[in-house]
């Protein structure tokens, strides 16, 4: 079998709203084969910017259309092609954006294995591991803390055990902060588990002083108080408190989680398939975990593409701790460009049993949003 194509397809909603919502658009890649078999993949980014990394020209050997490099080559070589993408476009590639964009391609790669093969792409990873995942209700919070606590009785009434809320307001002041996880807590009652994501907007020694606050209130994690490259701030408040900090949805490759895990000491490290540089990379990223004694869990906040390939990864390795859902307000295109919809079924997620991914594109959606 032999790549003859890729094809990048940019989608968005008609009202982008200014909010940290990165559902509202998506970049889609498909790769062609001379089989007749289509992997789908996806990749969360700036998304026309990684679709110049695929679709662009080679320039040469150190910056080369990703395109470029796969079309002609056998699907099934998964951990070459990487390797070849990775190598070929090393000159402004080793971060970031291209590593987004490679991992688009390669999610894509495995889907057209399991659909050649008849087989999910978890038994191809080796997985097995479940039969279910449990997952959080991932959401932003309200614009308030009041409107944060009825969103969690809703998110609590629909049978989810553990519920996340990120993002703004959260950051502006310490009063604010507190009553966002407190109403958050109150609303969700006891029993479930509570995750804060706050959204890169501390220091380390006010974050700390955020984690003892919000201990009161029982949180499950804090994510992300810190921005990304104050790796030194994330051990000293790793450190420090006994709460845990979860990070790594702006990591791209296994070498800048390797700085996120061995500098920034973080306690949970966070994946996202459609940007760490696919299922190849994300099973490094997991076991360069599981030999530092650290859980893993999936970040995806777009498509049901992004939260199925996460399924499958946290299937095969045995150190995933839960999975991401996004709980949010049914966005017109997550609910319309796949045929499937996933749905949460008392706190847990099903794993897919469909030969590749076991996503399929709806196209009459596609064009609707296609730009
Ligand atoms: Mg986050």
């Amino acid at each position: 079998m032999k790549i003859t194509r890729v094809e990048t397809i940019y989608l968005r909603q008609p009202e982008v709203k200014f909010q940290c919502d990165s559902g509202q658009d998506a970049l889609i890649v498909k790769v062609h084969t001379d089989a007749g078999i289509t992997g789908i993949g996806e990749v969360d980014s700036n998304p026309l910017g990684a679709r110049g990394i695929i679709d662009g020209p080679f320039s040469h050997t150190t910056a080369a259309g990703l395109a470029s490099l796969v079309v002609g080559e056998d699907p099934f070589e998964t951990e070459k092609l990487w390797h070849k993408m990775y190598r070929g476009n090393i000159y402004g590639g080793r971060r970031g954006v291209a590593i987004h964009a490679m991992s688009g391609i390669d999610m894509a790669l495995w889907d057209i294995k399991g659909k050649a093969l008849g087989l999910p792409v978890w038994k191809l990873l080796g997985g097995g591991f479940h039969q279910k995942i449990r997952c959080y209700a991932s959401s932003l919070f309200g614009h308030t803390p009041e409107e944060t606590g009825n969103l969690a009785r809703r998110y609590a009434d629909q049978g989810f055990t553990a519920v996340k809320f990120g993002w703004d307001p959260m950051g502006q002041d310490a009063k604010t902060d507190v009553a966002l996880v407190r109403e958050a807590r109150k609303g969700l009652g006891e029993g479930p588990d509570l995750l804060i994501d706050a959204g890169l907007v501390w220091d380390s020694k006010t974050a700390l002083q955020r984690a003892i606050a919000f201990s009161e209130h029982d949180i499950f994690w804090l994510e992300e108080p810190l921005r990304p490259d104050d790796y030194e701030g994330y051990r000293k408040l790793s450190e420090a408190t006994s709460v845990r900090i979860a990070a790594g949805e702006e990591e791209s490759n296994r070498a800048s989680f390797l700085d996120l895990m061995d500098k920034g000491r973080v306690d949970v490290v966070q994946v996202d398939l459609t940007r760490c540089g696919g299922f190849t990379e994300a099973m490094k990223i997991a076991s360069l975990a599981w030999d530092r004694g650290l859980p893993v869990a999936n970040h995806g906040f777009t498509t049901y593409i992004n939260v199925t390939a996460a399924l499958h990864w946290l299937n095969s390795i045995p150190n995933a701790l839960i999975c991401e859902f996004v709980a949010e307000e049914e966005t017109n295109l997550r609910e319309s460009i796949t045929k499937q919809k996933l749905r949460a079924k008392d706190g847990y997620l099903d794993i897919p049993q469909e030969p590749g991914l076991g996503i399929e594109l709806d196209e009459e959606a596609i064009a609707r949003f296609r730009v």
